[in-house]
């Protein structure tokens, strides 16, 4: 159980609290469920990445998925090694990808025909050769929200199986470029099994295909997606996911690279927030508290449900309500008709399943400071990240002013 009512006391509100022990519970389980093979869990920084978080999972042994040199640069800072690193993403400038092969991380996870010749020509300029692998679209509906969903052609991510093979191809006969791997995500928050199988099998076949002409690569990466219960959804357990995936790799011998944010540090975070007034318009119930869509702007972006805590008893028949942040915006709201017994100034509320896509998706919107960041391991709560103050939120605009 973790006191919510001493840490807000503590570290004020709002504010993030991310359980490490239970990170480490996700992270062990889905090792464990690829253990008939090598593996590398590749945790998405993008998910949680603040450093301390980051720094967890690198004692854990786990490697970093990263969409910038700046997540690179932060799994590096947190001690994740190098040849644990993988960068992805639809658009990496030059001087990322020069940095990224500079850096000798792991691969480069190509994702469009276009880059593979800027990440050719960067490694002959340095006089390298590139590792890479080439995200492909296999073109299956992951069943998912169409706002994380990623897997279709329709959507901006990879490249199809034809012009993926070219691009092996090229790279093969490539003085600067090292195809290692080869690589697809088809979303997040996937609950059903089956499209990540058929997409693996889709990708095992193109792997046959490509040792067919002499090609061989050594990663097949999964990409993350794994789902998690924000509510009372199916979710798909570790051991079931592993086995398909292993399952359609018979034959092949190849190191699993899998890239999950969510299901590692979603389910370990919580947002704290505290009422500041209810309010009643006509028939509709609000409760306005200091949190709001800067800090956690899942609802607002995907109408994403989280559950909420009321700390300590309430009197009182629980009615629906909206909960609503200060934002000057209609969609600021943490939820909607929520069942709630009827609260007070200085109440708190805690949502849940905030570890992933919480803190890092918030901004400064409404000139509000981002929350701090506390941690728990152990039983023993420490701050990971201040609070930001209104100097924070000016310094980089005040030279500026003009008299
Ligand atoms: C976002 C992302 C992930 C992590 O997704 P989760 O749903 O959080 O597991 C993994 N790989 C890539 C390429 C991503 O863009």
């Amino acid at each position: 159980m973790i006191d919510f009512r001493y840490l807000a006391q503590r570290y004020s509100t709002p504010l993030y609290v991310y359980d490490l022990d239970h990170m480490t519970k996700q992270y062990e389980a889905l090792k464990e469920a690829f253990k008939a093979r090598k593996s590398l869990l590749a945790y998405a920084i993008k998910a949680n990445s603040n450093l301390s978080v980051v720094r967890h999972f690198a004692r854990l042994g786990s490697g970093a998925d990263c969409v910038s040199i700046g997540e690179v640069k932060r799994a590096l800072l947190a001690g994740i090694p190098k040849y644990k690193i993988l960068f992805s993403g639809v658009g990496k400038k030059d001087e990322e990808i020069r940095e990224a092969i500079e850096l000798d991380i792991l691969y480069i996870n190509v994702e469009s025909e276009a880059e593979l010749g800027r990440v050719e020509a960067i490694a002959k300029e340095l006089g390298k050769e590139a590792r890479i692998s080439i995200r492909v679209n296999p073109n299956v509906d992951p069943k998912t929200h169409p706002y994380i969903s990623t897997g279709l052609h329709e959507n901006k991510f990879g490249v199809d199986m034809e012009s993926a093979k070219r691009m092996y191809i090229t790279a093969k006969n490539s003085d600067n470029l090292d195809p290692v791997g080869i690589h697809f995500h088809i979303g997040s928050q996937l609950t059903e099994l089956e499209p990540i199988r058929e997409a693996a099998e889709i990708v095992a076949d193109m792997v046959r295909s490509l040792n067919a002409i002499d090609i061989e690569l050594k990663f097949f990466d999964v990409g993350g997606g794994l789902g998690i219960r924000y509510d009372d959804e199916e979710t798909i357990a570790p051991y079931d996911y592993a086995q398909a995936i292993l399952g359609v790799l018979k034959g092949l011998d190849m190191t699993i690279v899998c890239e999950p944010g969510r299901f590692l540090s979603a389910n370990g975070g919580y947002f704290v927030t505290k009422v500041l007034y209810e309010k009643i318009n006509g028939e509709k119930r609000f409760v306005v508290v200091d949190g709001a869509m800067n800090d956690l702007i899942r609802p607002s972006l995907y109408n994403a449900y989280h559950k909420v805590e009321v700390v300590g008893e309430k009197e009182g028949e629980k009615t629906p309500a909206d909960i609503v942040g200060p934002v000057c915006e209609s969609g600021d709201f943490l939820a909607k008709n929520y069942p709630l017994p009827p609260l007070e100034h200085g109440d708190l509320l805690v949502l849940h399943s905030a570890g992933a896509y919480g803190f890092g998706m918030g901004s400064n919107y409404n000139t509000r400071g981002r929350s701090a960041e506390v941690v728990i391991e152990n039983g023993k709560d420490r701050l990971v990240r201040k609070r930001e103050t209104f100097e924070d939120l000016i310094a980089l605009e005040k030279e500026f002013l003009e008299d």
